[in-house]
């Protein structure tokens, strides 16, 4: 699964060589003196799938410099975004740690340790410069690990002439210019043409479906990979979720418990309306897991990236809300837009 989990120096699909070394500040400090400041026994660290595998040597550097009788504890849990939090091992521990991800919300008891990216991103930003933007004004947006190279994005962009846009999301945004897999909202600017820093293909092709009106520049700043965004055959996958599921009869209609992916509204609403549609509970929404439920179709209310990045890895059409709206007539095909989430809980 994609959706917000680390890609950078994930080359497995690229071909390519890494071209930066990847260096991280844990923040070690930071949460030391959380520590001592609320007298805690217990710390729990969270890490995004991608760096799960550094998560015993932090644990080890972390266990050095504090007292001996605080323990260490690891969500083995997966995680995704800072939509993801493990609300179980955050109830558990007096400080918990969630590392890789900007905050969703705020609250005292937990650090968020954002891990931005040490990749040099001007060199990508030549490079669209160079190749693909056009006229006097552009849209800037990148993804939390670049997050701290925002400014200088934007002041090289103005240095070479560009009148910048940006914007804050809504409030399930921390910074602005910033995007989620789920959410666009600080890419509604005034201009044709959005620039977005950052890795994975995916970002940017929800991107590019949200504003359909503009041309979207991808700058993989990792793995020093320019492209524009193309929606067709993405757009063709969707198109044949709906058709499959045109014939369905049973609905299972999914609400995801994770603490940041909850759209109880839409779900309930589903159910209320279709005796046929029953409401199916889950944390981690994965083919395995839905696989003996005899049904003709899901509908994921949870984290839309799972029904557009790993819908074709269920045994049944995966569809989202507005989707299933589609499948049994109460819109047009043509309506068809990028299922985003807004808010937080
Ligand atoms: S719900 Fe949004 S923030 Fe959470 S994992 Fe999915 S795309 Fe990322």
């Amino acid at each position: 699964m994609s959706q917000e989990s680390y890609s950078e120096g994930d080359l497995r699909n690229t071909g390519m060589s890494l071209k930066h070394d990847r260096e991280w500040d844990y923040e070690l400090d930071r949460i030391v003196d959380a520590v001592e400041e609320r007298d805690a026994d217990k710390v729990g660290l969270q890490f995004p799938e991608g760096l799960k595998r550094r998560g015993p040597r932090v644990a080890d550097d972390l266990r050095e410099i504090l007292p001996d009788d605080v323990t260490v504890v690891i969500s083995g849990q997966p995680c995704y975004g800072a939509c993801d939090l493990d609300t179980y091992l955050m109830r558990r521990t007096d400080v918990f740690v969630h590392f890789g991800h900007s905050p969703m919300k705020e609250s005292d008891k937990i650090i968020y340790v954002p891990l931005f990216s040490n990749v040099e991103v001007l060199p990508s930003v030549d490079r669209a410069i160079d190749e693909e933007l056009a006229g006097d004004d552009v849209g800037l947006v990148t993804t939390a690990q670049h997050m701290n190279r925002f400014e200088e994005m934007r002041e090289h962009l103005e240095d070479a002439g560009y009148t910048v846009h940006t914007r804050k999301g809504d409030d399930r945004l921390t910074h602005e210019g910033q995007v989620l897999g789920c959410n666009y909202a600080s890419a509604d600017i005034d201009a044709d043409q959005i620039l977005y820093v950052g890795g994975g293909k995916f970002h940017p092709l929800g991107l590019a479906m949200e504003h359909p009106d503009k041309k979207v520049v991808i700058a993989d700043p990792v793995n020093n990979v320019l492209t524009v965004a193309d929606t067709e055959k993405f757009m063709k996958q969707r198109y044949g979720a709906v058709h499959r599921a045109m014939d369905a009869e049973k609905f299972g209609v999914i609400f995801c418990t994770k603490i940041g992916q909850g759209r109880w509204d839409q779900a309930e609403e589903i159910v209320d309306n279709n005796d046929d549609a029953y409401l199916i509970t889950m944390d981690e929404v994965t083919p395995d897991r839905l696989r003996n439920f005899d049904m003709d179709a899901f509908v994921n209310t949870g984290c839309p990236r799972i029904t557009t990045d790993d819908g074709p890895q269920f045994h049944k059409p995966m569809l989202t809300p507005q989707e299933y709206r589609i499948a049994i007539g109460e819109e047009p095909l043509d309506a068809l837009e990028f299922d985003t989430f807004h808010g937080t809980w």
